[in-house]
Order: structure tokens, then C-alpha cells, then sequence
């Protein structure tokens, strides 16, 4: 049993961090509500019913869930239409397919956040020298770095007063970046100026880790279009595979046409009889997205106690993702730790982690990934480079109560060992 070998000062500290916490986990529960009941009214306004759940095949003509499915997902996003598919089978892949619909040759695209997400550098053709980068394209890449954390609010505006940017591209979450998170405020000031000065241009929000943690979403402050994956918040650890674009519905149905063809758009497209999981994770996603968090507020908690720095976000601070960056200063703590991540999944907890290479990656990199969809980051995961100072990204978390019982225990490890 897990609770029987986690240490005991452990478990005590567990239990001192709830009153410490309450009012945190509070404000989680509250953001849960208001987004529940965005959630269901959504479900009501659109009459789902089991009929929505037939498994419709082949070309996928009249799916009306699947149309439902958009419609929700529009509504929870604030925007017009959206694009929720099977078809788009991971983040990345929203992204590139929004990005190859919108920008032709000779566009101009600016990252407003600096370096963008490991996973888009090749897409865009930083590096690497696929044939269908944005780059071998002929689309045109800029970069704006963040001062302090935060937009560069001159150097945009200077920037976008030229008027020959079709495309800006903000990602609201740090990625595997020191950096913090972009919030809502930070977002709405930004697009609030950029609606001055370039009032054509496209805002696009890489959403993913993002979708419920706060009250509003990229689409309720403006952003044109935005882009997440099924195996993160939205998904709600139900979902098993899928991504979604929302946004413009001028922009969406371009989005569309781009992936099955045009004249088709978003009207065929078989689901493989995933609309009731799609349904049953969005419907989930408040609460996991809850889970989640509490978890890396716990987690934050028990690490500052611990005496580590740089816990980022601190427990205390506001957050806008999923994501916990926790600092373990060394080899032997990160790779303990993650092994205790790992040996208290439910899936594949008999494997042993340890440092590896990874195609893509500069660094050996250990990883804690036990879960029911393979790859998913709705349920409790975590990574890092080997390399110091031995930095862990941690995220999701389907409850509170099995991710308590995971930090606990990969805690213990560190303590173990250390004695
Ligand atoms: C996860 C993630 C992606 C890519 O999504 P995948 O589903 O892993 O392909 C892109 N951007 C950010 C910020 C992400 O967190």
C-alpha cells in the first residue's frame, strides 16, 4: 500500500499545508464553478442527446454531435465556431494546421512571446530542413522576445505600425521554458493595443495548458483564433485522442478547408465514435483542470516547505496553466523523485525510469508518464532535461487524492535516499 511507505513528517506537513492552502483551493473550487456552469449551460443551450453519441461512419455526413461538440467548444472558448476532430490528432498538429491555413507566401507570422514551444521550431523551420516548414513555404518568421515575463508592448506596436503582418502568434503557456506563464490580464492588455494599431491582423493564442484555469479564455479578450490539444485540459482525461481550433468563423472555415478539402470544410468527417468521450471531456474538464491545479499548488507548497528554490509558480501565486516547474538541484533528487511519479501511476507503475536520450532533444531526459491515454498531460505526468539545476515540469492530475499520494511518495524517495 502507498500511504503505509510514505515518511511520516511527510504526511504530517500533507496535513498542516490544508489550512495553510484553504483559502487557494478555495479560489480553485470557486473558478471551477464559473466555469462549470459555462460548461453545462453550454450542454443545455445546444439540446445533446443520446442520439448525439451514434457512431456515424464513412464520410461522416450529418453528424449533428460532432456539429454540437463545435458549438459547445465555441461557446467555452468564447468564439464563433470551432473545429474539434479526431482527425487533428495532437497540439502540434492543430497548430501547423491552423498556421499552413492562414499564412500563404510571402505572409509575415511574429511570435510575441519569444522562442515559440520545442515542438513548433521545426513546423516553422527554424531548424531542420523539411520541405512543408512554414519557412520552405516562403512565410516569414519574426520573433519578440518578453521583457521580464512580459510583452514587449513598445517593440509590438513599432513593429505591427508597418502594416505588413498577416499573423501574430502568442503561447499563453511557459512551455518548457523558465519563463512565466502569459495570463489573461497580461494577454488582454496586449491585444487591447495591438486592435489600435494593426486592426487586421490575425491574433492567434497556442492555448494548450490553459483551457479553464482562469475565467476567461483568449476568446473572450479578442484573440482571432485559438489552438489546444484533447490530450490536455479539454480533453478532461476522457477524450483519447483530438485537438481543436476555435476562433473567427471566416477563419475557421479556412482552418477547415485546409484539412479535408475545399467545399468540404467542416461539414464531413467521421468521429470513430468518439462524440460521447468528446462530449463526457469537456463536460469533465473543470474538474480535472481543478485536480490539476491543486496538485501543483500542493506540490509548490510541500517543495517551499522543503527548503527548494525557485518553485515555479510559487504556491501562493496566480496561475493562468497547468503546468508546476519544480527545481531539485540535483541528479539524484530528479531522478528519485520521477521515479516516484512513475511507480505510483496506475499504469506501468512496475517501470523504472531512468535518464535517457530522446530523439530531438539536446539533453538525456527522464520522464514519469503513467497513464490511461498514452502521452496524455491531463493525468499526472512529468519531465526534464537531465541537466542542472534539474529542473521537472509536472502537469496534470486527474484527482487530487491520487496526485497527493504521488508527490508524497516520490517526496519520500528524495528522503530515502538522502539518509
Ligand atoms: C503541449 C503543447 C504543444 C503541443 O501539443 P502536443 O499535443 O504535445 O503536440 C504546443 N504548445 C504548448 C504550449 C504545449 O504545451
Amino acid at each position: 500500500m502507498i500511504l503505509e511507505q510514505i515518511d511520516k513528517d511527510l504526511l504530517k506537513m500533507a496535513e498542516e499545508s490544508e489550512t495553510v492552502l484553504k483559502d487557494i483551493y478555495q479560489n480553485i473550487d470557486d473558478i471551477c464553478l464559473y466555469n462549470s456552469n459555462r460548461i453545462l449551460s453550454a450542454f443545455i443551450e445546444n439540446g445533446v442527446s443520446y442520439s448525439d453519441f451514434a457512431d456515424i461512419n464513412g464520410y461522416g455526413n450529418y453528424d449533428e454531435g460532432r456539429d454540437k461538440i463545435e458549438k459547445i467548444f465555441a461557446s467555452v472558448l468564447g468564439c464563433e465556431d470551432a473545429l474539434v476532430r479526431p482527425q487533428i490528432m495532437s497540439g502540434t498538429n492543430a497548430l501547423y494546421l491552423t498556421l499552413s491555413a492562414l499564412l500563404k507566401h510571402g505572409d509575415t507570422m511574429i511570435s510575441l512571446s519569444g522562442a515559440p514551444y520545442d515542438s513548433l521550431q521545426e513546423m516553422i523551420g527554424l531548424y531542420g530542413s523539411s520541405s512543408q516548414s512554414l519557412k520552405a513555404n516562403g512565410i516569414r518568421y519574426e520573433q519578440i522576445d518578453l521583457v521580464n515575463d512580459d510583452f514587449d508592448d513598445e517593440a509590438i506596436l513599432k513593429r505591427l505600425q508597418e502594416h505588413n503582418v498577416r499573423l501574430v502568434e502568442i503561447q499563453r503557456s511557459r512551455g518548457y521554458s523558465h519563463r512565466l506563464s502569459l495570463n489573461i490580464r497580461k494577454m488582454k492588455r496586449i491585444i487591447q493595443k495591438i486592435r489600435k494599431v494593426a486592426p487586421e491582423v490575425i491574433i492567434m493564442v497556442d492555448n494548450c495548458y490553459g483551457e479553464l484555469v482562469e475565467k476567461e479564455e483568449p476568446g473572450h479578450i479578442g484573440a482571432d483564433i485559438v489552438v489546444g490539444s484533447l490530450m490536455k485540459n479539454l480533453g478532461g482525461g476522457i477524450a483519447s485522442t483530438g485537438g481543436y481550433v476555435a476562433g473567427r468563423k471566416d477563419l475557421i472555415h479556412m482552418v477547415a478547408e485546409r484539412l479535408t478539402a475545399p467545399g468540404i470544410g467542416k461539414s464531413l468527417g467521421a468521429n470513430f465514435n468518439l462524440n460521447l468521450s468528446f462530449f463526457k471531456g469537456i463536460f469533465m474538464a473543470p474538474n480535472a483542470v481543478k485536480s490539476a491545479l491543486k496538485i501543483a499548488v500542493f506540490s509548490a507548497y510541500m517543495l517551499e516547505k522543503l527548503g527548494y528554490q525557485n518553485v515555479s509558480p510559487a504556491y501562493d501565486e496566480p496561475r493562468t496553466d497547468i503546468i508546476q516547474t519544480l527545481e531539485l538541484g540535483t541528479k539524484e533528487n530528479l531522478v528519485h523523485f520521477t521515479q516516484g511519479i512513475q511507480s505510483t501511476s496506475p499504469i506501468d507503475s512496475f517501470v523504472h525510469v531512468l535518464p535517457a536520450p530522446m530523439p530531438g532533444y539536446p539533453f538525456d531526459e527522464v520522464m514519469a508518464a503513467g497513464s490511461f491515454t498514452q502521452g496524455s498531460t491531463i493525468e499526472l505526468s512529468a519531465d526534464a532535461p537531465v541537466v542542472e539545476p534539474y529542473t521537472l515540469y509536472m502537469q496534470g492530475g486527474l484527482t487530487f487524492e491520487y496526485g497527493k499520494l504521488s508527490i508524497l511518495l516520490a517526496l519520500t524517495n528524495i528522503k530515502k535516499q538522502a539518509e
